[in-house]
């Protein structure tokens, strides 16, 4: 079976005890690879080699603009492998092929954006008001920077917070998720042959306890950048905040899609049903709320079923194919257990509402989309993320009532309004406590828009220029002349 070992300081790094834990393929249901599994000893040879890139040697030599061509390579190098990374996301995490590939074809953009930033970070001379003094204030690399990553979309995520890291000069310690490494180490590898100098990225495999948690807590870190549950990322808040350190949170969500009367209603129904079940649900982003006002409720509520009916399950290789596995076996007992919490709370099944036994799904751990009516917003299905292809319905009567159920949750990652009323979208957007509102559109994402949540959801934003301000530290310098 093939091995991943871990890439430290420019080589493949095998674990101490050459120890091994296998990732699986959701759609077969079996092992396909073996991943090192690291240790705090790992972690500290990976965190000491990021040190010394950042401190000496090539790294810090490289002139921003020198940085920022380095950066349009990678971008080129993840492009024309384009192909080959997305057929190993399929592999590893179970979404459809079709879907990875336009997802990784998207990624070289955030490389050339932030490649063209890096020489554009700028600081100011202060107008001060003492004579005889000349002050200014510049941006300075954060310094090591640990990277955590979830099982979702390994590259996306990761190239979310790579990319303007090394635009802003840092180095990486990169921990991907345990159950989907295999992508990041052939993408590193890849960027090491590109000409990325030892050291600055580098990525150690394994558990959360055995690798992440050293991670944060190691003294030479200076800054975290998580993507993952609000679970985690609580722990990580709390313990990094020990020694200071910098963190960027992105976690969960429990996101409405909103639908007025007076919206277009084909349009609608489609961006409720990929909202929710593209991806079979495991997007932080999904619409798993669906908020639908009073006097359509049956007929749209009866549209969305239809259609989410109509999905075709299997293989997620399968051009044919709309809705994939789930990714791993806790997440499949996890989903299935909310499906059930539903029940008990009286919630109404009205499209699926347990495992898939279809031919079609093979031994792959596979939910039937799921829609539940009847759902009051208190209800846990209402305010907890199930991270499944579960969909609950809540009706509201006006605007008012639409804006306090939105807001009624410790999430705030993103919502969906679909109303044919301007002003209301406006109104809408101002009310909504979230990092991002769509309107007439979900799941829209560019390496140009801020992304991030209210509340629970996180702390910090990624992409656009903002991003690269998580990575930098502002430093006055006083001249007395
Ligand atoms: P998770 O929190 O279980 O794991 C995420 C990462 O943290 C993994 O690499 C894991 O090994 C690591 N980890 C676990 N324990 C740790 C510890 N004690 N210290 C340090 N690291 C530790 O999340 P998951 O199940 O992999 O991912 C799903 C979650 O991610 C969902 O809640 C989803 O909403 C969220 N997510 C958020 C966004 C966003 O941008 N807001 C995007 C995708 C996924």
């Amino acid at each position: 079976m093939m091995q991943y070992p871990m890439f430290i300081d420019g080589k493949d790094h095998s674990p101490l005890g050459r120890e091994w834990f296998s990732t699986d393929n959701p759609y077969l249901g079996t092992p396909w690879a073996q991943i090192a599994k690291g240790g705090a000893d790992d972690v500290d040879a990976a965190v000491t080699a990021a040190h010394r890139a950042f401190t000496a040697g090539p790294w810090p030599e490289l002139t921003a603009s020198q940085r920022g061509a380095l950066l349009r390579r990678l971008g080129d190098v993840l492009a024309e492998n384009a192909q080959r990374l997305a057929e190993l996301e399929t592999r590893d995490n179970g979404k459809l092929y079709a879907e990875m590939f336009t997802q990784v074809s998207y990624l070289p953009q955030w490389f050339y954006y932030y490649g063209g930033l890096a020489d554009k970070i700028e600081g100011t001379v202060l107008p001060l008001d003492k004579k005889g003094y000349f002050s200014y204030t510049k941006k300075e690399p954060i310094g090591v920077v640990g990277i955590i990553t979830p099982w979702n979309s390994p590259l996306m995520l990761l190239t979310w917070k790579l990319a303007p890291a090394l635009a802003a000069g840092c180095t990486v310690v990169i921990k991907p998720s345990e159950f989907t490494s295999a992508s990041t180490i052939e993408l590193v590898r890849l960027f090491d042959e590109a000409g990325v100098p030892p050291g600055v990225i580098n990525v150690v495999t394994g558990f959360g306890a055995d690798v992440g948690s050293p991670l944060v807590e190691h003294p030479l870190i200076r800054k975290i950048s998580f993507t993952g549950s609000d679970g985690t990322g609580r722990f990580i808040g709390a313990a990094a905040a020990k020694d200071f350190k910098h963190v960027s949170l992105e976690l969960g969500g429990k996101s409405p899609n909103i639908v007025f009367a007076d919206a277009d209603l084909d349009a609608a129904v489609n961006g409720v049903v990929s909202g929710i079940f593209a991806a079979t649900g495991q997007t932080c982003l999904a619409g798993s709320r669906l908020l639908v006002q009073r006097t359509i409720h049956d007929e749209f509520v009866g549209r969305v079923v239809e259609l989410a009916k109509s999905a075709r399950m299997g293989d997620p290789r399968e051009e044919t194919t709309q809705v994939g596995p789930v990714t791993t076996v806790p997440q499949y007992r996890k989903v299935l257990d909310y499906i059930e919490v539903a029940k008990a709370e009286g919630a109404q099944v009205v499209l699926g509402g347990g495992p898939a036994d279809r031919p079609e799904c093979g031994n792959g751990w596979f939910v039937e989309p799921t829609i539940f009516t009847g759902v009051d917003n208190s209800m846990r299905i209402a305010q907890e993320e199930v991270f499944g292809p579960v969909l609950a319905v809540i009706p509201f009567d006006d605007e008012d009532d639409a804006v306090a159920i939105a807001n009624d949750g410790r999430y705030g990652l993103a919502a969906g309004v679909w109303t044919s009323d301007i002003g209301r979208s406006f109104r809408m957007a101002d009310r909504i406590r979230s990092g991002t509102v769509w309107v007439n559109t979900y799941r829209a994402v560019s390496y140009l828009a801020p992304f991030g949540g209210f509340k629970d959801s996180g702390i910090g934003r990624e992409n656009g220029i903002a991003a690269v301000e998580e990575y930098l530290e502002n430093k006055t310098v006083w001249i007395n002349t």
